[in-house]
């Protein structure tokens, strides 16, 4: 009866809109850069490590932004986004100005001795809010790469002294070491690290760890929020198999008189569009669905009740899109509006 997102859990009922648990700013900083590679070693820069580690971190979380179903939404502002120089003030200014809820810079480590490895955290105070934030990102880091577990640690790091809102310094693990390098070189590893540091956030503003999925469902039921059609239409549960608590029918006739479903469609792409009809003799055997982009398709209602069919696979752009079921058609019958799924971007 509404119009829901992401029908990927079993709570469906519990979706009403789209609702994140939590909205912030985050500020993602990217150690070194421009003329300071940073720590070197195994045939990497520390700079381009986490530059890239960075901007899958980013990634994900604008992935979560864009996926209503859980997880939060993140406004984010990088130090940087390429490689150039930006000095410990500037980076700290960029926070600063940006009024930004969180701080959080990516490192990798490094040592003379190329045995040692490892993961460790840092905050400038502890306990702190800054301390629960790298606590969780300690924790998840862990969790994604397995390295050795070195610890949270409190520092005077000059990004952390000097930013104003809750800061945390990750060293994912040391470029100096062998085995670690395979961690802080390996995009797929680079990757994991960037989806730790979003669940980290995500548990640290009291949320659930969630994984935003890319494609989205979108169902508009008739009656709910998005489903208009004019009082020629009439609810009925007369034949069985309707999708919610009832269909719209009516008499078909030489005018248009549309149902329509609308969905706000949050991301553009190719979308597939299905439609949920009720079945029986007395229906059009050639119901006009006429999609978003002005394609009509004809289907036999008479048959394929109580199911989802698949009306085409079109681009759309975000905002609302609507499809509408026209009563124009053979004469003598009755055609159904009852639910529409838009599924995508795909
Ligand atoms: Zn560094």
């Amino acid at each position: 009866m509404t119009l829901y997102r992401n029908l990927t859990t079993a709570a469906l009922a519990a979706v009403a809109a789209l609702s994140w648990g939590v909205t912030a700013k985050v500020c993602i900083d990217p150690g070194h850069g421009g003329s300071d590679p940073g720590a070197v070693g195994n045939g990497q820069q520390e700079k381009t490590n986490v530059l890239n580690t960075s901007l899958k971190f980013k990634a994900w979380l604008d992935k979560d932004t864009q996926d209503g179903n859980g997880g939060g939404s993140w406004s984010i502002v990088m130090t940087r986004s390429t490689d150039v120089d930006v000095s410990l003030q500037g980076r700290c200014d960029i926070a600063n100005n940006n009024a930004c809820n969180r701080f959080m810079s990516i490192h990798n480590n490094a040592a003379s001795d190329t045995s040692a490895n490892g993961t460790e955290t840092y905050s400038y105070t502890a306990p702190s809010t800054s301390s629960d934030l790298r606590d969780k990102i300690q924790t998840r880091m862990i969790e994604a790469w397995n390295r050795t577990n070195r610890g949270v640690k409190t520092a005077g790091f000059y990004v952390l002294k000097y930013t104003n809102m809750p800061a945390t310094l990750s060293e994912l693990a040391f470029i100096t070491n062998a085995a670690d390098s395979v961690y802080t070189g390996g995009s797929s590893w680079q990757d994991l690290a960037g989806k730790a540091h979003m669940f980290a956030l995500q548990n640290h503003y009291g949320l659930t760890a969630y994984t935003p999925q890319t494609a989205q469902t979108y169902i508009v039921d008739n009656g709910g929020a998005g489903f208009s059609a004019s009082s020629n239409w009439f609810a009925s549960t007369s034949v069985a198999g309707y999708y919610g608590t009832n269909y719209h029918a009516r008499a078909t006739a030489s005018v248009s008189d549309p149902a329509q479903w609308t969905a706000n469609i949050a991301t553009s792409g190719s979308y597939q569009i299905y439609a949920w009809w009720t079945a029986a003799s007395n229906r059009a055997p050639s119901a006009p669905y006429i999609l978003p982009n002005g394609t009509t398709v004809n289907v036999n209602q008479q048959a394929n009740g109580g199911k989802w069919n698949l009306l085409g696979t079109v681009s759309l752009s975000a905002g609302n899109q609507t499809t509408k079921l026209s009563c124009w058609t053979t004469s003598g019958y009755y055609v159904i509006a009852d639910a529409i799924k838009y599924y995508g971007p795909n």
